[in-house]
């Protein structure tokens, strides 16, 4: 279940929001997305693999994970290097460069490239 989205590490692009097939997030305008419906997470780690800042932590539990468990505890998950951990084992992201051959966010690319056509490049 998803725990922890890292306001130090989030970029704002909101694709979690994007990728998410139970609308767990909710956008905030001109900042971090937030875990509006944590309930409603069936922990199947999309939001992990496809976030290109390593900035959200699902568990590998059904459940939220207990009060004062490690689980929810940010800085002991990036201690422990727990962040993006899925989308390592995925071997997704490896060389990423938004919009190259070897990007295979195509989330994050097409939102790379509309932001560019708002603000130039
Ligand atoms: S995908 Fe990652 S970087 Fe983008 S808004 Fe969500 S948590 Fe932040
Ligand atoms: S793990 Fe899946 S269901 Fe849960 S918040 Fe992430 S994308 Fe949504």
């Amino acid at each position: 279940m998803i725990e922890v989205l890292s306001g130090d590490r989030c970029v704002d692009c909101d694709i979690c929001v994007e990728v998410c097939p139970t609308n767990v997030f909710d956008a905030v305008a001109d900042d971090h997305p937030v875990i509006a419906r944590q309930a409603d997470c069936q922990t199947c780690f999309l939001c992990e693999a496809y976030c290109p800042a390593d900035a959200l932590f699902v568990a590998p539990l059904s459940d939220p994970a207990p009060p004062g468990s490690g689980l929810t505890d940010e800085a002991a998950l990036a201690a422990a290097g727990r962040f993006g951990e899925y989308r390592r084992w995925l071997g997704w992201g490896k060389g990423r460069t938004p919009g190259s051959s070897r990007d295979e966010n195509r989330f994050f690319t097409a939102r790379l490239r509309a932001l560019q056509e708002e603000t130039g490049p």
